[in-house]
């Protein structure tokens, strides 16, 4: 195989890589991209993408095996469902979009190379394919290798135990799951095979599910699954296979949990020992690849995005570090300004947060007015048969500019929109209060939230 050259290498096309790849072709660098497996990376292929159809799909079929419990009127013989072709379904929605961000890197005139890439130095790449192997020499490289799951040493993935790449790829309802970690994917993918038949029960070490929010934020997604009839140990940690499934421990109480699969999502690591980073001696924080406010490393010419460069782990956040460097690439002063990275819990209900909680407002030193606005309120919820959750603003008290939102409630991901276009645009409380919010929609909920924060909400 003849090597190559380029202006810009980008190691990992997931959605750190392949948006700086499209941006960078777009501003007429010479790129290439190197990705192992499939283009889209952990959000398209095992991630975002499939998670949320499997949810879509279990949705539907929830919503009709238990409509005539509603007060709706509506009855409907007992649905079935062939996993095997929802997941079919799933793999036709990856693919198109996979095949699309091919698309977008050939459009943009960015070569796209399918291997594994081991780092030689700052300039020089090793990559290897079926076919043989390939040097690339390059003037700058972006590190985008990303995360993967954590695997516990004592629970190692194998047999019954799986991660989220096995569970969104189920041919089988598996008749008893557990899962480990009450965090985001094990409660997005716990809730799905709920809704889908199996006896759910999830082990979580803290206190409660989903630590990093607020209980008021977790009340309805705690009360929902309580509802749905899944089982959530907390305070309890996994301690390794048992005879018939999972032993876990409590309060120093060892029990063997039955399981046909277990599925652990205690967190993400980073892809840092992909790709021969040690080549380069850079510096780290803690598991992370150290980067500054241009997402460069310590090294000249070396940059790093995504996953492994630190939390959040969410793919827009990927994508928009992404699109920064191939602009400081192309000579463009640009750095990372952002005022709010929203984040979205898909779980049911779905959990919003963009900007500072009220604790952290409180630990950078503000003085604030938090006010809630209930859904039981909001007209469009009510015909949703949706009143659980709620939005809530925190402010500043002295000039009411919007330091965060935070949101519970179905369908209240389409809210976070609202949210970060406020606290980018310097959004006070007049501000939002003032704007005209359609209705009956649930965006009435976040202008209501304003207004209370100024003492006089229209419909409460
Ligand atoms: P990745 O997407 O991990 O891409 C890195 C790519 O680099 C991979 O394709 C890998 O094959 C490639 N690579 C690594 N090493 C090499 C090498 N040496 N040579 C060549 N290629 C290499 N985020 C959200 O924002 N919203 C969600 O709803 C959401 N849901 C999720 C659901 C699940 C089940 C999971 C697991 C994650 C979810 N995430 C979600 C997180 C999201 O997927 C990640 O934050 C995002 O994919 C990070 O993008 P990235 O480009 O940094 O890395
Ligand atoms: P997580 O950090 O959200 O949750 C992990 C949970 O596991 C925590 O609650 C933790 O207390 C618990 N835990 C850790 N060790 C344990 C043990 N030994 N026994 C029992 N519980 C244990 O991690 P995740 O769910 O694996 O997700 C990883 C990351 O992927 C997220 O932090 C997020 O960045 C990203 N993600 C985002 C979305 C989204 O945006 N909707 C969806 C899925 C994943």
């Amino acid at each position: 195989m003849s090597d190559l050259s380029c202006t810009l290498l980008i190691i990992g096309g997931g959605p750190g890589g392949y948006i700086c790849g499209i941006r960078a072709g777009q501003l007429g660098i010479d790129t290439i991209v190197v990705e192992q497996t499939s283009p889209g990376g952990t959000c398209l292929n095992v991630g975002c993408i499939p998670s949320k159809a499997l949810i879509h799909a279990a949705d539907e079929f929830h919503k009709i095996a238990t409509v005539a419990d509603s007060p709706l009127g509506i009855t409907a013989s007992a649905p079935k469902i062939d996993l095997a072709k929802t997941v079919a379904w799933k793999d036709s929605i990856v693919a198109r979009l996979t095949g699309g961000v091919a698309g977008l890197l050939k459009k943009a005139k960015v070569r796209l190379v399918i291997g594994h890439a081991q780092i030689v130095d700052g300039k020089r790449v090793r990559i290897t394919t079926p076919e043989g192997e390939q040097i690339i020499d390059t003037e700058h490289l972006v590190i985008a290798t990303g995360s993967a799951p954590v695997e516990l040493p004592f629970l190692p993935f194998g047999g019954p135990v799986i991660s989220s790449t096995e569970a969104l790829a189920l041919e089988q309802i598996p008749q008893k799951l557990v899962v480990v970690g009450g965090g985001y994917i094990g409660l997005e993918i716990g809730t799905v095979f709920r809704k889908l038949g199996s006896d759910v029960t999830i082990v979580e070490a803290a206190h409660r599910i989903l630590p990093q929010y607020d209980t008021a934020l977790t009340k309805p997604v705690a009360k929902s699954l309580a509802d749905l009839g899944v089982k959530v140990l907390t305070g309890t940690a996994a301690k390794g296979l048992g005879k018939t499934g999972l032993i876990v421990e409590s309060e120093g109480k060892k029990t063997d949990l039955p399981a046909d699969k277990i599925l652990v999502t205690v967190g993400r690591r980073p892809r840092s020992d992909s790709a021969n980073l040690t080549a380069l001696d850079l510096t780290m924080d803690g598991p992370f690849i150290a980067i500054d406010d241009r997402c460069r490393t310590s090294m000249s010419g070396v940059f790093a995005i995504g996953d492994v460069t630190g939390e959040p782990m969410l793919a827009h956040r990927a994508m928009a570090q992404g699109e920064m460097v191939a602009e400081i690439i192309a000579g463009h002063n640009r750095s990372w300004d952002k005022a709010c990275i929203p984040a979205v819990c898909f779980t049911d209900p779905e959990i919003v947060s963009c900007g500072l909680s009220l604790d952290e407002a409180k630990a950078r030193g503000f003085e604030v007015t938090v006010a809630s606005f209930p859904f039981a309120a909001n007209g469009r919820a009510m015909t949703m048969e949706s009143e659980a959750g709620f939005v809530r603003v925190v402010a500043r008290k002295d000039n009411h500019l919007i330091l965060g939102f935070q949101a519970v409630g179905v369908g209240t991901a389409e809210l976070s929109a609202s949210f970060a276009t406020a606290i980018e645009m310097g959004a006070r409380l007049e501000d939002v209060a003032a704007i005209i919010h359609a209705h009956p929609t649930q965006s009435e909920a976040i202008q209501e939230a304003a207004l209370t924060g100024l003492g006089h909400a229209l419909h409460i």
